[in-house]
């Protein structure tokens, strides 16, 4: 191993202290409201790119500008029936975008509707 892969292992290795056979540990949560997401060990830990809007968009942003994060990692969840609770904000091309069944903050991830699997970033959400 090269000194240059491993700051990226590390981070990757913080990350997976969530993550348990390549599944969710722990339960995942709301960050806002605490209202429970995902059941433990019901979606399986995977990185993918992706571009999410913020949750919070800038107030100084031009209008009609949205602000995008890429996401890194995501629980991947096959079947919308895994989900405790989970609300969709807008469409976009062939994403839907999810939030919180409560408390409607999002996006905490998103919906693919050609392939019907769900998305949840990791970053956007508490484990508990
Ligand atoms: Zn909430």
């Amino acid at each position: 191993m090269s000194e240059v892969e491993n700051s990226e292992v590390a981070v990757e290795n913080d990350q997976k202290d969530y993550v348990e056979d390549g599944k969710n540990k722990l339960n995942v949560k709301c960050k806002f409201c605490g209202s429970k997401i995902l059941d433990k060990k019901s979606a399986k830990y995977i990185t993918l790119e992706k571009d999410l809007p913020l949750m919070q968009q800038d107030n100084n942003r031009k209008e009609g500008e949205i602000q995008n994060e890429q996401i890194k990692e995501f629980y991947h969840v096959e079947n919308m029936y895994t989900f405790e609770n989970i609300g969709f904000t807008h469409t976009v091309a062939n994403c839907k975008y999810l939030s919180c069944a409560d408390c409607d903050a999002g996006p905490v991830g998103f919906y693919d509707m050609d392939t019907k699997h769900s998305y949840v970033a990791l970053s956007r959400i508490e484990h508990a």
